[in-house]
């Protein structure tokens, strides 16, 4: 298995996993905001570090979304059901910074 390969994170699935998890909130109105981002634009987008094999990716799923907010300015992306996923975490930017 070389360095880039990732395993399917489907238990049971031993394909490799060629493509990435995220999650992304997009800004869905034209008003004026404080970050400047215009409409669809987003204000984050994390990758989990979970990856799908072709066959799961593309063959249909049902997503399980909980949000939990947590006042640290930081999206966290847990996989939850799965092989372990260590969850991951990034900064959310903020215009000018
Ligand atoms: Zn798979």
């Amino acid at each position: 298995m070389s360095p880039d390969h990732r395993q399917c994170v489907i238990p049971g699935c031993p394909r490799e996993g060629r493509n990435k998890l995220g999650v992304r909130c997009r800004v869905w109105h034209d008003q004026p905001t404080a970050h400047g981002k215009g409409k669809t634009a987003a204000l984050w987008a994390p990758d989990a570090d979970a990856f799908l094999c072709d066959e799961h990716a593309l063959g249909g799923a049902t997503i399980t979304l909980l949000y939990e907010p947590d006042s640290s300015g930081r999206t966290t992306v847990r996989v939850i059901g799965a092989r372990h996923v260590e969850p991951r975490s990034v900064q959310i930017k903020e215009r000018g910074s």
